[in-house]
């Protein structure tokens, strides 16, 4: 395994060679090296140094130094995201952690082995220099990408213990990675869990969301849960531990909604699919009622209790509020009656409006989330997609002459009287457009109404009445179109 200098992107190989022409150490170092050796594209790139952040900002053009850590942001103006701002830091001590959150001071260093010695996994702790064609691996990193595992740098419990978020960035990366946990540092995780009560909702919050986003949300969770991590960002998901459900569930509650967020994992479906089916059915514990008459258990209601504890969750993580909402109203729907045998059109119009047009496709792929987490093989039966083609029927945009870019006003301005004729000549316009939607400009309809306006009322009457029957054809054409694309009829 090496890297190719191909793969450095210029704007990264022009900061480093700048430092080292005026006489300073360069490393490109971290995640981006880690990336480079697994053949992902990196998300950012980090350099780091032996010059003083004065020095860095005095070694190019356009930079900014806004943090007490030391990086300055060099500016690479026209180039691509990833690489507009490129990180660079003096090489760091590890400060003094009293309280297991934030290092006490910052201090600089000259040696980058200082550098490499305060990064939390050794997957993490490489650092390359473009310039010498060298790779820095003073702690086996490249042996645990090959081994796939992420192992603290050093003693692991020491590591934890200084800064107890490097216990979520396991789960984390390791999840991203698809990476196992090196023992001793999942032993270590297990002890330290505790004091990630001193870290803040926010950093606890932006590793969870990564943990979604990965490919791996049902093993990064069971994982969370085993070494005491998941009651502090969660606990009401534990609520589901050993919960029965009836008898058409093979798993029980909290099983059974990890399996349904990773469906939507499974499937590469958005983040509010994924968050709204981890908590989907997260109020079924506080739900679940015995009924003699059906000898089974019974959820009742547990929508609403879940809708409401998905919202308390979701503002303790301090989520924006776009995202409770939507992940919430998804909660309180998810149960909504879809056999497409008796459900009826206006049945389905009403549940678009409880959950919101945006919503209403995500809804559906948390039924199918929901279907999968049960352990039932058929994702999208028949039903589902029947059910499919009434929602797009239902939102569709009715054919009308509202489409048209002439209005009866307009025509009344042209000097027509108000009167039938101007539904007429409208519909007559209308079945044009349907024919040819080129010819749906204010000029043309304009200069055509002009000529149909002509006409006696009984001519102008039966070209419009034959338009409308036009239009009743290509509405059923179009809902067709829709039955034929969910394979129903
Ligand atoms: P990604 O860029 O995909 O989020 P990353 O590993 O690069 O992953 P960053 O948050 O960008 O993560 O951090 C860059 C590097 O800084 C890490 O690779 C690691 O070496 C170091 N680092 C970040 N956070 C910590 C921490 N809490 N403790 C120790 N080292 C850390
Ligand atoms: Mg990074």
């Amino acid at each position: 395994m090496h890297i190719r200098p191909s793969q450095i992107p210029p704007e990264v190989a022009r900061v480093t060679k700048e430092l080292e022409k005026a006489g300073f150490e360069a490393w490109i170092v971290g995640g981006c090296v880690r990336d480079l050796f697994l053949g992902r594209t990196p998300k950012d790139w980090d350099v780091t140094t032996n010059a003083t952040p004065e020095e860095i900002q005095a070694a190019f053009p356009h930079t900014y130094y806004t943090n007490e850590f030391g990086t300055v942001g060099v500016v690479s103006d026209e180039a691509p995201e990833s690489v507009k701002v490129i990180e660079v830091t003096p090489y760091r001590l590890e400060g003094k952690y009293s309280d297991a959150r934030r290092p006490d001071s910052v201090q600089f260093s000259r040696h980058i082995e200082d550098d490499l010695k305060r990064r939390d996994f050794t997957i993490n702790a490489l650092a390359y220099s473009a310039g010498k064609g060298q790779l820095l691996d003073l702690y086996g990193g490249i042996k645990d990408l090959d081994a796939r595992l992420v192992r603290a740098v050093g003693d692991p419990k020491e590591r934890f213990e200084e800064d107890a978020l490097r216990i979520m960035r396991a789960v984390r990366i390791s999840a991203e990675l698809d990476f196992e946990l090196e023992p001793r540092t999942r032993a270590a995780m297990r002890d330290c869990a505790g004091q990630l009560e001193k870290i803040s909702k926010e950093r606890i919050r932006d590793e969870f969301v990564r943990i979604l986003l990965s490919p791996n949300i049902k093993k990064a969770l069971i994982l969370s849960h085993e070494l005491g991590i998941l009651q502090y960002i969660a606990p009401e998901l534990e609520q589901g531990v050993g919960v029965a459900q009836n008898q058409a569930h093979s798993f029980d509650v909290f099983e059974h909604n990890l399996r349904t967020s990773q469906h939507a994992a499974d499937k590469d479906w958005n983040f509010i699919i994924r968050l709204a089916g981890l908590f989907h059915d997260v109020g079924k514990p506080k739900s679940r009622r015995w009924s003699e008459e059906k000898k089974d258990w019974t959820f009742h209601g547990h929508d609403v209790v879940g809708a409401r504890m998905t919202k308390k969750i979701l503002e303790t993580l301090k989520f924006p509020r776009e995202t409770v909402d939507k992940a919430t109203a998804l909660v309180r729907w998810h149960m909504f009656f879809s056999d497409p045998a008796v459900v009826t059109l206006s049945a389905v119009r009403r549940i678009i409006a409880n959950v919101g047009q945006e919503h209403i496709w995500d809804l559906i792929n948390l039924r199918i989330c929901d279907r999968i987490g049960t352990g039932r093989p058929k994702e999208q039966p028949f039903r589902l997609r029947k059910y499919q083609a009434m929602i797009e029927q239902a939102m569709r945009d009715p054919i009308s002459v509202g489409m048209l870019k002439i209005d009866g006003r307009r025509i009344i301005e042209m000097g027509e009287r108000p009167g039938p004729r101007i539904g007429w000549t409208l519909h007559a316009l209308l079945e044009e457009v349907l024919e040819d939607p080129a010819k749906n400009t204010a000029e043309y309809l304009e200069g055509r109404a002009g000529e149909l306006l002509q006409m006696d009322d009984k001519a102008l009457h039966k070209i419009g009445e034959e338009a409308k029957e036009t239009k009743a054809q290509a509405e059923e054409a179009e809902i067709k179109d829709i039955h034929k694309k969910y394979f129903v009829d």
